[in-house]
């Protein structure tokens, strides 16, 4: 488990160092952000992103690292922060701790990300069409066929469809679809995307397309 720490202060940066090796974990350090869109790579499992970096808004950040990978985002804010630890949740960070913080916490934290995301570490698919039970999904052309017969999804369904498709196969946590689709973090929907599946499994008529994993999220059948 290799955790990627951005965090412009030295003495903090090597006391996480130390404590998450004793930790088990692998790190790799950043001491901004030039340094930390370099050093992140596909081994990267876990981002601890300070928010207050000397290059960069670390809001900005977190929001080109979110483009670049799906990797699980932490970031770290003064208590006082509450506005910016919603922003940072919105670009794209999945969870947050508060300086200063418990190291204890923050590992349990790590923890929690990981698992929830474990299945999320494969890359997107580059696929721009995926066959999967007789029903064809065309990300450029933003089509659906079934038996190739055209099926009418709205806009938001078709963008439901078609975050599944870009992990075939995986278990895609319903708050990342809630933010790729609806840009927000609020759980409130949660029910609306309830509601799209219902709606999409009908229009498409395979109820093996998507599987509810209870608890998760949604998995599209692998191709
Ligand atoms: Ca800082």
């Amino acid at each position: 488990m290799t955790v990627l720490i951005v965090e412009d202060d030295d003495r903090l940066m090597d006391a996480l160092r130390a404590f998450l090796h004793k930790a088990g974990y692998g790190t790799v350090s950043a001491a901004d952000a030039a340094q930390a869109l370099e050093a992140l790579g596909s081994d990267t499992e876990v981002v601890l992103l300070d928010l207050g970096l000397p290059d960069m808004d670390g809001i900005e950040l977190c929001r080109l690292i979110r483009q670049r990978s799906g990797v699980p985002i932490i970031i770290a804010t003064a208590r006082s922060h509450v506005q910016e630890r919603i922003r940072g949740l919105r670009a794209g960070a999945d969870d947050f701790v508060v300086k200063p913080y418990n190291v204890l916490e923050l590992v349990a934290r790590i923890e929690a990300v990981t698992r929830r995301s474990r299945a999320m570490v494969v890359e997107p698919s580059a696929e721009q069409v995926i066959d999967v039970s007789g029903v064809r999904i065309d990300l450029s052309g933003r089509l659906v066929l079934v038996d190739g017969a055209a099926v009418e999804l709205t806009r938001t369904e078709f963008d439901i469809v078609a975050v599944l498709a870009r992990y075939p196969g995986v278990v895609v946590p319903r708050e990342r679809i809630i933010r790729e689709v609806w840009q927000t973090d609020w759980h409130a929907f949660s029910r609306s995307l309830e509601v799209h599946i219902g709606s999409i499994r009908r229009k498409v008529g395979r109820g093996d397309l998507i599987e509810t994993v209870r608890g998760v999220g949604y998995r599209l059948a692998g191709g």
